[in-house]
């Protein structure tokens, strides 16, 4: 069963706003996201979401607004381990690199270990406990060139879950999918998320099955104009009518 904690904020953003050289691509967008909480983050191309994810990350900071990850200012939060973060770009990671599967996700640990320390036992067996749960662990000798693009992306994730995280942000992790693998990469997030209960946030062009998976959706583009449950959101037809995927 789905498990939302409204008393725990694990983001919250407030009244954020952001300017690339002057031209403001977010206005006003207040945000909050709870522990154990599926969030849905849909908006049309350059509606700014791969912005805010940015933010929220600390890799831009806003022009206005304040941000706080699990309770802590973002300028002082010093935990990032326990976010775990797959790029929009994670199928782009560059394949020819002769690494194993398993050498991918054992680089996950590295937020928690540091780069130039040796990985421990400890390390090899969060390694091994993510590529199982993405159902990856028969491919640990493999090399990540051989795999299929839904393949990579499910070693991405386990990167990510490497490093224990207690929220994974996940930037349209299916663009490039085929429609079968899109399926089984929906049931593996709401597998870690109803039964790992990690936080997921999930931006998605795939309105649809988003739709299905997700518990909230917050629709930007530009500003925030909706943040509700997904039922809600079927409600109102502004929402569902404006970002066309
Ligand atoms: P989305 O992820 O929703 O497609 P983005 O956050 O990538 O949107 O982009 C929002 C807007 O900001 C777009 O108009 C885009 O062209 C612009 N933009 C994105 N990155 C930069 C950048 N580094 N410099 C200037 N403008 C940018």
């Amino acid at each position: 069963m789905p498990h939302v904690n409204h008393n725990e904020n694990i983001i919250e953003a407030d009244h954020i706003s952001f300017s690339y050289s002057g031209h403001e691509v977010l206005h006003d967008i207040t945000l909050t996201v709870h522990r154990g909480d599926y969030l849905g983050i849909v908006g049309g191309n350059g509606a700014g979401k791969t912005t805010l994810i940015k933010i929220l990350l600390g890799l831009l900071k806003p022009s206005s607004g304040t941000i706080k990850l699990f309770g802590q200012e973002i300028s002082r939060f010093k935990d990032w381990a326990k976010i775990g973060y797959v790029p929009q770009k994670a199928t782009n990671f560059d394949v020819n690199f002769p690494a194993t599967v398993e050498e991918v996700v054992l680089m996950g640990r590295y937020s928690r270990r540091g780069l130039f320390k040796s990985m421990t036992g400890e390390d090899r067996h969060k390694a091994k406990e993510a590529l199982e749960h993405v159902e990856m662990w028969q491919y640990r000798d493999r090399l990540i060139g051989d795999l299929s693009g839904g393949q990579q992306q499910r070693v991405f994730i386990a990167r990510a879950l490497a490093g224990n995280p207690e929220v994974v942000i996940l930037d349209e992790p299916t663009v490039g999918i085929e429609q079968e693998i899109k399926a089984e990469f929906y049931t593996l997030l709401r597998k870690l998320n109803r039964e790992l209960r990690l936080t997921v946030v999930l931006i998605t062009h795939d309105i649809e099955s988003m739709s299905k998976e997700a518990m909230h959706v917050a629709c930007i583009d530009h500003t925030l104009f909706f943040h509700n449950s997904v039922d809600e959101y079927f409600k109102d037809t502004h929402a569902v009518i404006h970002p066309h995927p």
